[in-house]
């Protein structure tokens, strides 16, 4: 009996402090995916909801059946999805050559129809190579997409020997890439870091820059591709994405898509 007790009161507790950890400000983890990979990213679903963490998916292509048949599953789960583009070109070239309509009815407007196809209406969408420009992003909005994933520029060079290595700023003194609340409501453009070996990612100096950001109450933004076992040099390790959202969630943080954002 008292043992059954002392059991229900620790049971209790666990319990307050969670809900607890819940209502405290401890920052906001942002995971987005780009490019052609929805059978990846079906596939590591139930990593995702062991967590109750949700992600952003940005597949660039016309959209096959197939592919939206995936990123209906992954809407369904509560995931953000959001266009990245037909041809995976670059807006600001193409805007600069040919205007933004051109680029919204050739670019944009194709994916945002296949998605309606499904039930889809995206309000979040990442731009092909980071590139983008105020007044893309302006235009973007008016068209009723709200959260616009660029890049941090040259925050962690392309490095793939790891020669220049000791130039690289470690995650948790890369304060550009950090929000505020007050950032994270007043900005359409969300800045991410690229994960991958690519892009001279190190887990363990990774999992720091998400610690800060739940102490201070800050919004990250990542970015990342396929999500394997062996991944591409720009994909995720699937082991990575299990120690990253493991810490964001023993941290207290939110895990949440772009729409779930304030
Ligand atoms: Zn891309």
């Amino acid at each position: 009996m008292k043992k059954t007790i002392i059991a229900f009161f620790v049971c209790l507790v666990t319990i307050v402090s969670m809900a607890a950890k819940d209502v405290q400000n401890r920052g906001r983890l942002c995971l987005t995916f780009d490019d052609c990979h929805w059978g990846g990213w079906v596939a590591v679903m139930p990593i995702f909801e062991k967590y109750n963490a949700k992600a952003s998916f940005f597949p660039h292509s016309a959209l096959s059946a197939g592919a939206l048949k995936c990123m209906k599953k992954l809407s369904d789960a509560g995931h953000t999805v959001g266009p990245h583009t037909v041809h995976h070109c670059k807006a600001t070239d193409y805007v600069k050559k040919k205007g933004f309509e051109a680029f919204w009815n050739d670019e944009v407007a194709p994916q945002m129809k296949a998605y309606a196809s499904v039930g889809i209406v995206p309000k979040a969408m990442a731009y092909p190579n980071n590139a983008s420009n105020p007044e893309i992003d302006a235009q973007l909005v008016k068209r009723g997409i709200k959260r616009l994933r660029g890049g941090l520029p040259k925050a962690r060079p392309h490095d793939p020997k790891g020669l220049k290595r000791a130039t690289l700023v470690p995650f948790e003194k890369l304060d550009a890439m950090y929000m505020t609340e007050e950032a994270v409501a007043t900005n359409h453009l969300m800045r991410g870091v690229g994960i991958g070996t690519f892009y001279n990612t190190d887990i363990e100096d990774l999992i720091k820059g998400i610690r800060r950001a739940a102490s201070n109450n800050e919004t990250m933004v990542l970015y990342s591709h396929d999500i394997q076992k062996k991944p591409s040099g720009i994909g995720m390790k699937t082991e990575w994405l299990e120690a990253i959202l493991k810490a964001a969630s023993e941290e207290g943080m939110a895990i949440v898509g772009f729409n779930d954002l304030p």
